[in-house]
């Protein structure tokens, strides 16, 4: 199966410079190409806006995302941010995301949700409580006077616990800072937020991955009144001064 990757940085970088050949959309269908090119529009407003958060925040070293497009059809929709091995700060969509997507505000709002998970320090912070899961669960085994094969099994259960302990909080908190980015974007969070509407509800799990939808929802309508309140009073719209911030 033909699957293929593309840089959106380098159709900007190709659109601003008309060399041409560094890549081609010309072989997808009309109606991909058009979605890829609102997503183009979108990464334009929302990048700018995340990278400014990102340095203001302070907490990463690298704040120049790299946005790519996964065009596998078999993939289903998903949206992640992951590190490239210098660090550089790298949101992946796929295009069945992009194609579920109803307009520019949802897209928006993914994008800034998954920004936030970099700014905030998301992927250092799980890496840490996947550690700390390992090193109790890895210990109670060693303790019991487990052979190497059971240890090594509960470490990697314990990982795999501590990982997931704070993952719900982070959506959440991706939730409040990607309304802050895609708002200063010029895009509608409320409008952006119906996304979760049509992706299945996770529930409230204990230890599920993800929280319900209708507390990501609360999560974006306390924000917008935040940020309208601070708009009304001449404020600036920062994290530190909307109701909810850090968790
Ligand atoms: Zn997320």
């Amino acid at each position: 199966m033909m699957r293929w990757m593309f840089l959106l940085a380098a159709l900007l970088l190709t659109a601003a410079c008309d060399t041409g050949g560094l890549l081609s959309t010309s072989e997808m269908d009309p109606h991909d190409q058009a979605r890829i090119n609102s997503f183009v529009e979108v990464i334009q407003k929302v990048e700018p806006v995340a990278e400014t958060e990102c340095v203001a925040f302070g907490l990463a070293h690298n704040c120049n995302f790299q946005i790519q497009v996964d065009t596998n059809p078999e993939e289903p929709p998903n949206a992640f941010q992951s590190l490239d091995r210098k660090d550089r700060p790298v949101i992946t969509f796929t295009m069945t995301l992009i194609e579920t997507t109803q307009n520019n505000d949802e897209l928006a709002f993914v994008l800034a949700h998954e920004t936030s998970h970099h700014i905030l320090g998301h992927l250092a912070r799980q890496a840490k409580n996947a550690e700390a899961g390992a090193q109790i669960l890895g210990q109670m085994a060693t303790l019991d006077g487990a052979n190497p094969v059971t240890i090594a099994r509960a470490r990697q259960i314990g990982a795999e616990l501590g990982a997931r302990s704070f993952s719900k909080e982070y959506e959440l908190e991706a939730d409040h800072l990607g309304t802050i980015i895609a708002y200063e974007a010029g895009f509608d969070p409320l409008k952006g937020a119906a996304y979760f509407d049509r992706l299945p509800d996770p529930g409230d799990q204990f230890l599920g991955s993800h929280p319900p939808n209708a507390a990501r929802k609360k999560i974006v309508l306390q924000t917008m009144r935040d940020i309208r309140a601070a708009v009304a009073s001449g404020q600036p719209i920062t994290l530190g001064t909307l109701a909810g911030a850090g968790g």
